[in-house]
């Protein structure tokens, strides 16, 4: 059953609303662990933890009993000259599961909010710091930090951003160190160093101007689940430090566990000047976002003149029942063993994928932690035209079969809650497997065909 019905005054995000005259908005009423049910009851098994934000399920009965006993206590209070316990809590043990250089925690609301928060503090700690000449950022091609406008204008995804010109600022970008780029031939070290060559030309050419460097750490999500090792950022921090700029990690969709460590960046043994998380800080459920920076920075803005403190605001930041969602998750993180238990489901995962090698139209499968990712290819092994809507057919297809999946172009993906079973994560890699059978077979028109009018098996 559907709801979808063309005089509803929902307009959906990241959506060409025409699109639901053949594919209409799916209706689910309840959510319990890895699966969402709709009206009828049919569930479906989320294997992208809802858009990367869900980490231990969906109604998961710790978080929700920490939210109703919140709910009875204080809903919200403005966070600007006022404390509150939860919040409290959570910047304290935010401070103790990460690096000991970061102990300044600065709440917001989304991701984007928490990217706004993190490039304007490095603009004003160098303003401050008698430096008011850095007024840039570079960022990578293909990355995502977000959709407002300062964030649009660090990120490198044309769909998204080239309507926007005239509103964003321009920033330098350097090449992006997604191994798929790699040439054939080229080994992962030759490709990585060649990439990071071209970065450490642009930063030498700006040393004097540049605040900051914002990366994803480790995978580049929203351009389809790039992925390159830590190597890179042990050398981008090395590099950071040589020319005395900010390193900006953005972990905001693979921080709390999703590249195995807890943090990525920890895998290169490296402490950003910023941390920004958000997605699964409140493990999906509340919107919250924060950034965690160091003591020097904190201490720049540090004064008797109120002009020189951090005067940015959020109405909902700090939100009690947020904060108490995070808290609850961060306990089962600990009393769960949550890390070392994914390991047997990123093995799991391992094993599934690889059973994927063989096949003619799968390429570029990889893997880090619990995200696994890999890509559909023409049968003489060449990508499909960005115009060709397979993509969907996949998404459609694997829908019919109740396994939620949502691949970006030709790059299909899964970041499963942690709940999940290895059973489970087997059967969304056979369903994939399914699903690109079938419409690699499809003939389809391009651009984009009435995708409605074929039949789903
Ligand atoms: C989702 C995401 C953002 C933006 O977060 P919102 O809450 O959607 O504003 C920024 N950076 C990365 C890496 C993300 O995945």
């Amino acid at each position: 059953m559907n709801i979808f019905n063309s005089t509803s005054p929902l307009w959906h995000p990241c959506t060409q609303m025409q699109s639901h005259e053949t594919m209409p908005p799916i209706q689910v009423v309840r959510g319990q662990g890895a699966y969402l049910y709709k009206a009828d009851g049919t569930p479906i098994l989320d294997a992208i933890s809802s858009w990367w934000v869900n980490l231990h399920g969906h109604s998961h009965p710790v978080i929700n009993a920490a939210i109703i006993d919140q709910l009875g206590q204080l809903e919200q209070v403005m966070l600007a000259g006022f404390t509150h316990p939860p919040i409290e809590q959570l910047a304290q043990r935010l401070v103790e599961i990460t690096r000991p250089e970061l102990t300044r925690c600065f709440f917001a609301d989304s991701g984007s909010a928490a990217v706004e928060v993190a490039l304007k503090m490095s603009l004003q700690y160098w303003h401050q710091s008698d430096q008011p000449q850095r007024k840039t950022f570079i960022s990578l091609a293909n990355g995502y930090h977000g959709e407002t406008l300062g964030s649009l204008a660090v990120t490198d995804i044309p769909l998204f951003s080239s309507q926007y010109q005239p509103l964003l600022i321009k920033h330098l970008r350097a090449p992006s160190p997604d191994l798929t780029l790699k040439e054939t031939g080229e080994n992962d070290d030759a490709f990585l160093k060649r990439q990071f060559a071209a970065l450490e030309k642009l930063l030498i050419e700006h040393a004097e101007q540049v605040c900051a460097i914002i990366v994803e750490p480790l995978i580049q999500g929203a351009a389809g689940m790039k992925m390159y090792p830590p190597i890179y950022l042990t050398w981008l921090r090395r590099l950071c430090d040589q020319f005395h700029v900010h390193l900006i990690l953005d972990e905001i969709a693979v921080g709390f566990g999703r590249t195995g460590t807890m943090f990525a960046h920890e895998q290169a043994d490296i402490t950003p000047d910023f941390l920004c998380l958000s997605k699964g800080l409140t493990a999906g459920y509340l919107p919250m976002s924060c950034v965690m920076t160091t003591e020097n920075i904190y201490q720049a803005f540090y004064s008797p003149q109120v002009a020189r403190g951090f005067l940015h605001s959020h109405s909902f930041t700090g939100n009690p029942l947020a904060a108490r969602a995070a808290l609850a998750s961060l306990d089962l993180f600990k009393n769960e063993q949550v890390l070392d238990r994914n390991q047997l489901l990123i093995a799991a995962m391992q094993k599934a994928l690889e059973k994927l090698k063989p096949h003619p139209h799968i390429g570029h499968i990889r893997q880090t932690g619990m995200v696994g990712a890999f890509t559909l290819l023409q049968a003489n092994g060449q990508p499909y035209s960005a115009h060709d809507s397979r993509g969907q057919l996949i998404a459609q297809f694997a829908m019919n079969k109740g396994v939620l999946l949502r691949p970006i172009g030709h790059h299909i993906y899964l970041i499963p809650p942690y709940c999940i079973s290895a059973d489970e994560i087997e059967h969304i890699i056979d369903v994939a497997q399914q699903a690109i059978e079938w419409a690699v077979m499809q003939t389809l028109s391009t651009p984009l065909s009435p995708t409605g009018n074929i039949s789903l098996p």
